[in-house]
C-alpha cells in the first residue's frame, strides 16, 4: 500500500492547526500562551491534544505502543476522520457490510461517498469474495465489524487476513465489542499490515460511553494523517482524567459475567415459543429472530423494557437485539418475555 495515493489531495497539502500546547508542552511556568482564564478550576486549561497519559494506560492495557494509539470524541469520530481524511466526496468509495453498524452509512451519506454494501452470506458470514471483488481504484476503506453489531458474529482473523493480502486499500476492523469475545482481535496484525486500521472503544466493556472515547490503532504513518486533521482539542480534560481513573481500578471479571449471563439468556430466549432463532454472539447482546418483533417490542415498551427492533435491517426480519443488562436485569425481561408469551398477547 502506498499511504499517499490514499489521501485525499486537500488533507496531502493542509498544514495542521498548530495550537498553543503543541509548540510548547511542559507541566511547569507560566502560561500565557493560550488566552485560558489563569484561575486553576482543574478544567481552566486546554486538554493535552494527545492525551499521554490516558494513551500509556491504553497502550499497556492493550500491548500496543503509544505511537500507534489515537483517541477519538468517540468512534464515531475516529471513523469520521477515516472518511475526511481518505474518502474524496462523488469520487471515492468505501466497501462495507449489510447488516452492520448503521453509522457507516449516515458518514457516507454525510460525505457523500458511494457506500457498497456487500449482503452478509447465511449465518452472517462475511462475503470475501464478493469485497474483493468490488474494490476498485477509487476504494478507500473497506469497513470490517468484527464482532458485528447487530448479528453478533465474529469475523475470523484468517478472513481478515486474506482481505488485508488482496487489497491495497485500507481495511478498518471495527472491534467496539472484541473486549467481550474469547477471540484476539486483529491487533497482533498491526506490525504485519500497513493498510489495517482496528477501532475500538471505551464506551462499552469499559463502561464510559458517557465520556466518548475512541480508540484507534494504527500505523504511526496513518495515524499522522489523522492527527494532522483532528480537532486539536478532540478529547476533553475531564474525560481524560475520568477515563484514567476507571481503567486504573476497571474490575476485569466484567468480562465472565457478561458471558454468564449472556449464556443464560441465550438458553432462556431459545424456551420461548414465538423465538424461532438466536444467533450465536461475541458481544454484549443477542440477536433473536421472532414471530413478530414489532408486536414483541411494544409489549416490551408496556413493561418499560426496551430493546432495540431491528426488523427494517437487511436479512433483519422481525429480529430483536437485546443487550445483556445486570443479573437483576435480564430476570426482569425473562419474565416479562415469559408473562407475554403466558397472556398470548403475541397469538400464533
Ligand atoms: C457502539 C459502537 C461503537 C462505539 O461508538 P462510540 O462512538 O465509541 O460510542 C462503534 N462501533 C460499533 C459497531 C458499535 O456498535
Amino acid at each position: 500500500m502506498i499511504l499517499d495515493e490514499l489521501v485525499r489531495e486537500n488533507v496531502k497539502n493542509m498544514k495542521a492547526y498548530s495550537s498553543a500546547r503543541d509548540e510548547f508542552s511542559g507541566m511547569e511556568g507560566v502560561f500565557l500562551d493560550a488566552n485560558e482564564n489563569p484561575n486553576e478550576s482543574g478544567i481552566n486549561r486546554y486538554p493535552d491534544p494527545y492525551q499521554q497519559e490516558l494513551k500509556n494506560i491504553i497502550s499497556k492495557i492493550k500491548g500496543v505502543n503509544t505511537k500507534n494509539v489515537l483517541i477519538g470524541n468517540g468512534s464515531d469520530e475516529v471513523l469520521d476522520l477515516l472518511f475526511r481524511a481518505f474518502c474524496e466526496p462523488k469520487v471515492d468509495n468505501i466497501i462495507t457490510c449489510t447488516p452492520s453498524y448503521g453509522m457507516y452509512n449516515v458518514l457516507s451519506e454525510l460525505n457523500n461517498v458511494e457506500n457498497r454494501k456487500i449482503v452478509l452470506k447465511e449465518d452472517f458470514e462475511i462475503d470475501s469474495d464478493e469485497i474483493i471483488g468490488n474494490v476498485d481504484d477509487n476504494t478507500k476503506l473497506i469497513i470490517l465489524c468484527s464482532p458485528n453489531n447487530p448479528t453478533g458474529k465474529l469475523i475470523p482473523l484468517k478472513q481478515i487476513e486474506l482481505i488485508l493480502e488482496k487489497v491495497s486499500c485500507l481495511v478498518v476492523v471495527d472491534e467496539a465489542y472484541i473486549d467481550f469475545s474469547a477471540d484476539e482481535g486483529a491487533l497482533s496484525l498491526l506490525q504485519k499490515y500497513d493498510n489495517l486500521i482496528i477501532s475500538q472503544t471505551l464506551s462499552k466493556y469499559y463502561g464510559m460511553a458517557g465520556l466518548r472515547l475512541g480508540l484507534c490503532f494504527a500505523s504511526e504513518e496513518i495515524l499522522s494523517v489523522l492527527n494532522r486533521i483532528k480537532p486539536p482539542y478532540n478529547v476533553n480534560t475531564l474525560s481524560q482524567e475520568k477515563a484514567i481513573e476507571v481503567l486504573k481500578q476497571f474490575d476485569s471479571n466484567y468480562k465472565k459475567e457478561v458471558i454468564d449471563e449472556r449464556d443464560k439468556m441465550f438458553d432462556e430466549l431459545n424456551k420461548l415459543s414465538f423465538v424461532e432463532k438466536v444467533f450465536p454472539s461475541d458481544a454484549n447482546f443477542l440477536l433473536a429472530k421472532t414471530k413478530d418483533a414489532n408486536l414483541l417490542y411494544d409489549e416490551l415498551l408496556k413493561q418499560k423494557i426496551i430493546i432495540r427492533n431491528r426488523t427494517k435491517e437487511m436479512l433483519c426480519e422481525n429480529c430483536v437485539r437485546i443487550s445483556i443488562g445486570t443479573k437483576e436485569e435480564n430476570v426482569k425481561l425473562i419474565k416479562a418475555l415469559k408473562d407475554i408469551e403466558d397472556e398470548k398477547s403475541i397469538v400464533y
